[in-house]
Order: C-alpha cells, then sequence, then structure tokens
C-alpha cells in the first residue's frame, strides 16, 4: 500500500518534536489512524490532534502517543499493559513493537470498536478487557511496561506491584486536566524512580465499568 502524503507530514513532525527511535516512526506509519477515528474526521486523521471517538472521550494527539511509546523503549519480547484502550490506536502502535499488548477500557462500546479494528488490521498481539484498569489485569501480572492513557491523580500502587523488576511505566499524573504531566516511572528491585516530562491533557482515569452506551459522537 503506498504511503499517503499526509502521513509522510505527521511523520516530519514527529522527528521535529523528537521521535527519533525508527521503530516507533515505522509503528505510526504503518497503523492508519484515520481507520481509529469518526468518518466525519477523516480529513483530520493525520493533523497532529486529538479528535473526539465518542462518550467524550479522545483518540490522543500523534506526537504525544509516539513520545510515550518512545519513552517505553520498545522491545519485542516485552508485553505491554494499557489502560484506557478508546478507540484502540495507541493499543495498535505498540503491537507493531512488543510482543503481546493486553489493553483495559471501561466503555464496552468503545472497547467493542476497537476490538473489530484490530481484526481489521490483523493485529492478532493485543488481548482486549473489558474492565476497570484501576485493577490493573493481576491474572496477566507482570508487565514489562505500563502505559497509562487517562490522566490520574496518583498511579495506583496496584500497578507498580504488577509492573516487571526493570519495568518502565508512563503515565498522565495531575488532579486536573490543566495540571498535568506525563511522568515516567522506573522500577528498578524494590526503588522507583520517578522523571516528570512533557505537560499533557488527558480525559481522566473514573472508576468502575460502562456497559453499551450511545455514542455521543
Ligand atoms: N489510548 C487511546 C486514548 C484513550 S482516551 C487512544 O489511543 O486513542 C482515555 C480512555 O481511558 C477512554 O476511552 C476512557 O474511557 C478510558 N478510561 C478511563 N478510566 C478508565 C478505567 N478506570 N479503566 C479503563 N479505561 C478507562
Amino acid at each position: 500500500m503506498p504511503v499517503k502524503p499526509t502521513i509522510i507530514r505527521l511523520i516530519m513532525k514527529l522527528r521535529q518534536k523528537g521521535i527519533t527511535d525508527r521503530n516507533v516512526l515505522a509503528a505510526i506509519e504503518r497503523i492508519p489512524r484515520e481507520l481509529f477515528v469518526p468518518t466525519s474526521f477523516y480529513d483530520q486523521a493525520y493533523e497532529d490532534i486529538a479528535l473526539p471517538i465518542g462518550n467524550g472521550q479522545t483518540i490522543s494527539q500523534p506526537t504525544v502517543v509516539a513520545f510515550m511509546t518512545q519513552k517505553l523503549e520498545p522491545d519485542i519480547k516485552s508485553k505491554v499493559l494499557e489502560i484506557g484502550t478508546g478507540c484502540g490506536y495507541q493499543a495498535a502502535v505498540l503491537s507493531r513493537l512488543f510482543r503481546r499488548v493486553y489493553t483495559i477500557e471501561r466503555y464496552r462500546n468503545l472497547l467493542r470498536a476497537a476490538e473489530k479494528r484490530f481484526i481489521k488490521l490483523r493485529l492478532n498481539n493485543i488481548i482486549p478487557l473489558w474492565a476497570d484498569g484501576n485493577q490493573g489485569w493481576p491474572d496477566q501480572a507482570p508487565f514489562d511496561r505500563i502505559i497509562l492513557t487517562a490522566g490520574t491523580p496518583s498511579v495506583p500502587n496496584v500497578l507498580f506491584e504488577q509492573l516487571s523488576e526493570n519495568g518502565i511505566l508512563i503515565a498522565p499524573v495531575g488532579y486536573t486536566s490543566a495540571n498535568q504531566k506525563l511522568v515516567l516511572y522506573k522500577k528498578n528491585g524494590q526503588n522507583i524512580s520517578a522523571e516528570k516530562l512533557w505537560a499533557v491533557r488527558f480525559v481522566p482515569v473514573v472508576s468502575g465499568t460502562v456497559s453499551d452506551t450511545v455514542s455521543s459522537n
């Protein structure tokens, strides 16, 4: 399939923003973002902006997806847990860089739509779960990497417990979306270091699950 000029423009933008990992850039280039946004936003699919995906949720900005992915230090032998599947775009990008991607979403309708996309794109190494991601995924732990794609006042302890030794966790941390920063945590035995990175605006982590609702977008 020929690469669309709009994707090439996006890749150039990502490079300008400091995304240097070639595998990450290649993964973004190969995942058709237009399949993850509502049809009314097709023409903006390769702009570097967040877009609505229904249920008041958003698909993240490509530079943020790429940056978080790069900071996770992708490793094809590793398994990664994502909290907040949303439309599935971040999971799709991760699926090209990790052995297995476990992804949890609290809205059942969003998860179902994401699953259909994974099947269509034959991304067979993504395992989706309809659940409250605040609990992590005890049955599948430990994870080499964990990524939260919804903002949280603080990362639940249980997620650190489910992180492998030498694991990496990245999350948008802050009480309000106006006051959020990506924080990169690295586990080293019993010690966990934290490094603040970019200011970001993610929708909040909310507890509990939501069964089928009518999508508002
Ligand atoms: N990763 C997505 C962006 C997700 S937006 C992408 O690639 O575009 C954040 C998502 O987190 C929303 O879909 C929201 O419903 C979900 N979410 C919020 N709280 C959650 C929780 N406790 N458990 C699981 N998912 C949650």
